[in-house]
C-alpha cells in the first residue's frame, strides 16, 4: 500500500496506539476524587505536558478538544463573545480551512465586517497585506500557518508580531494543523494568542486536538457543562485519545528539522518526476511545506485518476479531503489555471514516505496516461 494522503490523515504510530490502550486500561474519570480518577488525571496531565513542551508554552495554556475544528470554532466564537460587542472587524484569508472559514462566515452573518486577504498573483499572502487590513475596530485576526491544499506557508510570525505591536488588544489565531510537528512551530515565534492543533495529522488518534490559549487571555467556552479543562471545554476528558495524542507528540518531538530535511528531498524528487513526465505540473512553487504538494495531470480528471490509482493500492487525494466532490475555491485563490483545476491531485507526505512511493505513483500515473487517454 502506498499512502500519499497524509494531509487528510496519518497512520497512527505504535506509541499512539499504546497510549490509547493505556488510557482505556486506566478507566477512571479524571474528575473523580478517588485513586482511579487520580490515575486517569495523571495521564491527562502528562499528555498536556507533552503538547505544551512541544510548543514551548506552559501546561495551563493547553486545552484538549475534539479536534482542530472544535479548537478553531472555540477560538473564533470565543474572540467574538469576548470582544465582538465593542469591535466589529475580523481579518482572515481566503484560503482558510472550513474549520475556520465557516465560523468566520457566521460572524459575518452576525454583523461583523470580515476582511478576507487573497494571495497575490504569485500565490503569496504577504505579512503586510494582513497587517494593513487591521484597524482600531479589529478584534480578531485568523490565518493558517500551512495551507492544506498547496502547502503554502503564510508569514504568520511576521504578521502577528507586527499586529500585536500596533494593536495589542487584537486577538490572533493560527490554524497550525498542517504545520505542527512538521515545521518548528513555537508559541513564542508565532506570536499567536490562540493555536489550533489536531492529533490525527501527526500520527495520533482522530477525535482529539488542542487549543493553545495564551495565559492572561480570557475567551469564553463553546462547550458548557461540568467545567472540565478549567471551564474551557466541558465534558469528561477522553483519556484514551488524550494519551494517544500525547504519545504521538513525544514520538515526533526532537527530530522535526531532520524529518523536514528528508521530506524536502521527497519534494525535490516529486518535482523531478513531474519535469520528466512532461504531462504533470506542480501547481504551487512559492514558500511552502514539503509535506503538502499539489500537482495536475494533463487531461486526466482528478477523481478518475484517484480511483485508477486506488486500484493499484496507491492513495492520494483530489484537492483536500473535506472538499469531497466539490470544486476547490482555495485552488482558484492560488491562481491555479482553470484547466489544471479539475485535474489536481494532492500528494501529501509523512516522514515515512519514500522516493520509491513517488516512483510507484508516477508509474501509476504513466499507465493511466497510456490507458485512459484511449478511452
Ligand atoms: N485545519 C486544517 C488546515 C486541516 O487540514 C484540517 C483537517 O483536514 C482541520 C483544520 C480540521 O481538523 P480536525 O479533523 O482535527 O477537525
Amino acid at each position: 500500500m502506498i499512502y500519499l494522503d497524509n494531509a487528510a490523515t496519518t497512520k497512527p504510530c505504535d506509541a499512539a496506539i499504546q497510549g490509547v490502550l493505556k488510557g482505556l486500561e486506566v478507566f477512571g474519570n479524571p474528575s473523580s476524587l478517588h485513586r482511579c480518577g487520580v490515575d486517569a488525571e495523571l495521564l491527562v496531565t502528562d499528555a498536556r505536558h507533552a503538547v505544551a513542551e512541544s510548543l514551548g508554552c506552559a501546561d495551563e495554556e493547553i486545552f484538549f478538544t475534539s479536534g482542530a475544528t472544535e479548537s478553531s470554532n472555540t477560538a473564533v466564537f470565543g474572540a467574538y463573545k469576548s470582544q465582538g460587542k465593542r469591535k466589529h472587524r475580523v481579518v482572515t484569508t481566503t484560503i482558510e480551512h472550513p474549520a475556520t472559514a465557516r465560523p468566520i462566515d457566521e460572524l459575518e452573518r452576525l454583523g461583523c465586517e470580515v476582511v478576507r486577504i487573497s494571495p497575490d498573483d504569485s500565490g503569496n499572502i504577504s505579512a503586510e497585506s494582513l497587517i494593513n487590513a487591521v484597524n482600531e475596530d479589529t478584534f480578531l485576526v485568523s490565518a493558517m500557518l500551512v495551507n492544506n491544499e498547496t502547502g503554502a506557508i503564510l508569514p504568520i510570525s511576521k504578521a502577528f508580531s507586527a499586529i500585536h505591536r500596533r494593536f495589542p488588544k487584537v486577538i490572533t489565531h493560527c490554524d497550525c494543523v498542517q504545520g505542527y510537528m512538521k515545521l518548528p512551530v513555537k508559541v513564542k515565534t508565532l506570536s499567536a494568542d490562540l493555536i489550533s492543533l489536531s492529533a490525527h495529522k501527526i500520527h495520533g488518534p482522530k477525535g482529539i486536538g488542542g487549543l493553545y490559549v495564551r495565559k492572561g487571555l480570557h475567551i469564553p467556552a463553546l462547550m458548557l457543562g461540568g467545567g472540565q479543562e478549567k471551564n474551557m471545554r466541558s465534558g469528561t476528558e477522553s483519556v484514551p485519545l488524550i494519551c494517544g495524542f500525547g504519545a504521538a507528540v513525544r514520538a515526533l518531538s526532537g527530530d522535526i528539522e531532520a524529518r523536514l530535511e528528508r521530506v524536502r528531498g521527497l519534494e525535490r524528487h516529486l518535482a523531478e518526476k513531474c519535469a520528466e513526465n512532461g504531462g504533470v505540473t506542480l501547481n504551487y512553487a512559492g514558500e511552502k511545506s514539503p509535506y503538502v504538494n499539489s500537482i495536475s495531470v494533463n487531461g486526466l480528471k482528478s477523481e478518475v485518476l484517484l480511483h485508477y490509482l486506488e486500484k493499484k493500492d496507491i492513495y492520494v487525494s483530489s484537492g483536500s479531503a473535506c472538499s469531497k466532490g466539490k470544486k476547490s475555491g482555495v485552488l482558484a485563490e492560488f491562481r491555479i489555471p482553470v484547466q489544471n483545476m479539475d485535474t489536481t491531485l494532492r500528494i501529501s507526505f509523512s516522514a515515512e514516505s519514500t522516493e520509491s512511493d513517488i516512483d510507484a505513483l508516477f508509474a501509476g500515473i504513466e499507465l493511466a496516461q497510456e490507458e485512459l487517454a484511449h478511452i
